[in-house]
């Protein structure tokens, strides 16, 4: 059924009998977790109605359709987003209050879900909503862990994990279709027979594991179409094996289905980092193997030829953790429907596209050749073969060159390398922003960009300004609309009519307004779970992402405590009052991440304590970042830090954010800050510290020494040394000496290798300039008004449109 008109009656009536029929019970004796159920199984019901229509509306068009593989969607939470997207935003208010239900409070109940570490599974999210807002299918495949990212707690200024189980209290979001579920085959031995002239392969003895398909309703704005995010869950085959439960052994009995259900257990908690586990490669395979083999049976099911395969289907890879999809697409084309190699794999490469999201040596992924023959057998072959073709062609290009041959084999020395697999088995590399695209070409995949120049394109990151702006800051929506009109919502560029008004004294005094009262909100959240109270009028500095040392939060740090000794030794100066908001999780293995975040906090106790510098500076860690809390925070920042080593940071997604929530940034030349640089201007954007070019080159040539840096600037040996002089902990002064003796000297013979104290002084200055423009609202305000309105660039509907235009090319469904 098409979609219709619902009425405020309506929804009044759906919630009070959903109440009823879900839960027996009614307004005056529902809790609020049911009334929550309540109210987003009403807006289900009428997605549930759309979803279908357009299903057979897809289905009718027979058209090209796109499945991006991700481990990782980072959706945080679905039921304000459908809302808005669907319109119903003002009735549901209106049935909400009516009824008296408070609708933002049960807004908060709904778990984030976190099924993702950081930006690459937020990029992933975004780029649903795009794809469904312009209308194009694209659906995204990925794995419904039971427990999402871990919840964050600070004890003793400690980071101490706990468990997500966000599936605990049911999910409304989700359908569940055991009926249709993939096999998925581990292990066992490879049988090779020759039946008529051609040769049959069988798979034996292997561990065969269940995936269910859990659908979820991915609802654009304003649009008709409706795509599925297809996450999927491990099943035992057997629910228990009968005969050890006949003889009493019970928990032997369930060990099969325990060893099979794990797989889809947890999400692995690394971000920018590669975890070579045994379980991760499962979960690899589980995933890629059940999303193959199910795009495959749909396109069989509509009556498409295999051949035509690539005409219908592109099969999107984000980053390397789906590459093993490439041989899977090998094995299904070879093994079941009957193709010979080259047919194969003429379909598979013109399927497959592959997106780069880093270039960090540590997040490369490479798996041990043995592990993946004793895993994953037929597949191993079939890598193999890969290889042997790829190198076979490169002797015929490169006669005689072994050395050069050996560094670009996909298995060398015992590992297999995604990254290379993925570039061979692709039509399409791209980087997510231009600085990082130039990297792979000039850099890490120099030999491979030789010999397929045309396949490495950079299509940089975006995100929804949707949700991040549309939703998360509705006031300065409301004021973005009195200004130019809502065509801004579904057309993004249009926010740079903004720009002629970025002088008007009225706009700039609702923009500050806006603000105000956001910083308000964030300020009564810090004083809830944080007891501290921040001053209103103080700048809100903000640093949330993930804890790396590459993101240099301890830069950050270091000034905050220069800044503090500056109030220390003239504690009238004149300095604006600044409240530093931190939030990041750190990985629960990376020692060093974890013990940056007990500095963050030591250095607020003993910040935030001081009564000698007349609250002029607060250290705020606000724990348990995700989306839900991201979209608090990001509204009510004055300033955003983006301050990563220039050539680390890929591109960068929360940068956009804060950019189009009207943030001024202090950031270096790194990422998507370059572009960010160019679209608002130089002048209206805080840049600071080493170029990438800088950095690299004090990387070969040897030429840093930190601690020439240190014995020269005092402010710098003063923050260094209080690092481990008892100024911070007098009681246990050596607790951060690692990161003491990092910046000097450095693990393996490599002192600071973010380049922490080069970029020091530069950072200072810029932060002093920062502030100075702070004091003068009529030329902050303006340059404000001036980054929302180039922000339109950073939305992710340009980044869907320039994938299609170069990759994708899926028609838009006009119905
Ligand atoms: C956007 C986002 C990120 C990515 O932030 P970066 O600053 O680009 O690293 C990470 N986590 C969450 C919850 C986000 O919303």
């Amino acid at each position: 059924m098409r979609k219709r008109e619902i009425e405020v009656e309506e929804i009044k009536n759906a919630i009070e009998l959903k109440l009823e029929t879900l839960f027996g019970r009614n307004l005056k004796n529902a809790s609020k977790s049911q009334l929550y159920k309540a109210v987003a199984t009403a807006l289900r019901d009428d997605i549930m109605r759309s979803w279908a229509y357009s299903k057979e509306k897809v289905l009718e068009e027979n058209g090209k359709e796109l499945y991006y593989l991700s481990m990782e969607f980072l959706m945080g939470r679905f039921f304000h987003n459908n809302l808005t997207n669907l319109m119903l935003e003002e009735k549901a208010e209106v049935a909400c209050n009516e009824l008296g239900i408070d609708l933002k409070e049960i807004k908060e109940i709904e778990p984030d879900a976190g099924l993702g570490n950081g930006g690459l599974g937020r990029l992933a999210a975004c780029f649903l909503d795009s794809l469904a807002t312009l209308g194009l299918s694209g659906h995204g495949n990925g794995i419904r862990y039971e427990y999402g990212l871990f919840k964050q707690k600070i004890i003793d200024g400690y980071q101490v994990e706990m468990p997500d189980p966000w599936l605990e209290d049911g999910n409304v979001w989700e359908v569940a279709k055991p009926e249709e579920p993939e096999m998925v085959y581990f292990g066992g031995t490879v049988e090779k027979n020759m039946e008529n002239g051609r040769l049959t392969i069988l798979q034996k003895n292997c561990q065969c594991v269940k995936a269910i398909p859990y659908d979820v309703p991915i609802v654009g704005y304003k649009s008709n179409v409706i795509n599925t995010l297809r996450l999927w869950g491990a099943r035992a085959l057997k629910p228990l094996d009968m005969g050890l439960f006949g003889k009493g052994q019970y928990v032997d009995a369930l060990a099969e289905k325990e060893l099979a259900e794990v797989i889809s257990k947890v999400l692995y908690p690394e971000d920018n980092h590669e975890e070579g586990r045994h379980l991760r490669l499962k979960q690899q395979y589980f995933f890629i193997s059940a999303s193959i083999q199910s795009i495959v049976r749909k396109f069989k099911k509509i009556g498409n030829k295999i051949q035509d395969l690539h005409k219908k289907t592109v099969i999107h890879i984000n980053d390397t953790h789906p590459t093993l999809a490439i041989p899977e697409l090998m094995r299904i084309l070879i093994d079941q429907e009957g193709l010979d190699w080259e047919k194969a794999w003429g379909i598979t490469t013109q399927t497959f596209a592959y997106t780069n999201h880093t270039t960090l040596p540590e997040a490369l992924e490479k798996w041990p050749e043995e592990l993946i023959k004793q895993l994953l057998p037929r597949i191993y072959d079939i890598i193999h073969e890969i290889n042997e073709r790829f190198c076979r062609d490169l002797w015929e290009k490169y006669p005689g060159q072994w050395e050069k041959i050996s560094k670009m084999a996909i298995i060398s020395y015992g590992e297999i390398h995604m990254a290379k697999l993925c570039i061979v088995g692709s039509f399409s590399i791209n980087g997510v922003a231009k600085l990082h695209s130039e990297i792979l070409k000039r850099d890490i995949f120099k030999d491979f960009y030789e010999i397929y120049p045309s396949k490495f394109i950079n299509i940089t990151n975006g995100v929804t300004h949707r949700r991040f702006l549309l939703r998360a800051n509705p006031d300065l929506a409301d004021a973005i609309t009195a200004k130019i009109g809502d065509g801004w919502i579904t057309d993004s560029f249009q926010l740079k009519r903004l720009e002629t008004s970025c002088e008007d004294a009225g706009f700039q005094e609702e923009i500050c307004r806006v603000r105000q009262k956001n910083k308000e909100e964030l300020a009564k959240y810090i004083l809830d779970t944080t007891k501290i109270k921040v001053d209103l009028h103080s700048i809100f500095d903000v640093q949330v992402k993930r804890l790396h040392e590459y993101k240099r939060q301890l830069l950050n740090v270091l000034h905050i405590m220069y800044l503090y000794n500056q109030l220390l030794d003239h504690p009238n100066q004149d300095m604006h009052p600044k409240t530093f908001i931190f939030a990041a999780k750190a990985a629960p293995g990376y020692h060093k991440a974890k013990l940056i975040i007990k500095l963050i906090h030591s250095v607020a106790d003993k910040i935030n304590n001081d009564r000698s510098i007349y609250n002029k500076l607060k250290l705020i860690f606000l724990e348990n970042y995700r989306v839900s809390l991201a979209e608090k925070i990001i509204p009510a920042a004055d300033i955003s830090k983006q301050i990563s080593t220039a050539g680390k940071e890929a591109s960068g997604t929360g940068n956009m954010k804060f950019m189009l929530n009207g943030t001024l940034t202090v950031g270096t030349l790194d990422g998507a800050n370059i572009e960010m640089n160019e679209q608002v201007g130089p002048e209206n954007i805080f840049i600071f510290g080493s170029t990438a070019e800088e950095i690299e080159n004090c990387r070969k040539e040897k030429s840093y020494y930190p601690h020439e840096i240190y014995k020269k600037n005092d402010d710098i040996k003063r923050v260094v040394d209080q690092l481990i002089n008892g100024f911070i902990e007098p009681e246990h002064p050596d607790i951060f000496r690692e990161i003491y003796h990092d910046l000097l000297y450095g693990h393996g013979g490599v002192a600071d290798p973010y380049f922490i104290l080069k970029d020091f002084a530069s950072y200072c200055h810029i932060n002093k300039q920062a502030e100075e423009t702070y004091k003068n609202p009529k030329n902050w305000w303006k340059k404000s008004i001036i980054n929302i309105a180039n922000a339109g660039y950073f939305s992710s509907d340009r980044t869907i449109e320039e994938y299609n235009e170069k990759i994708w090319k899926l028609k838009k469904h006009d119905f």
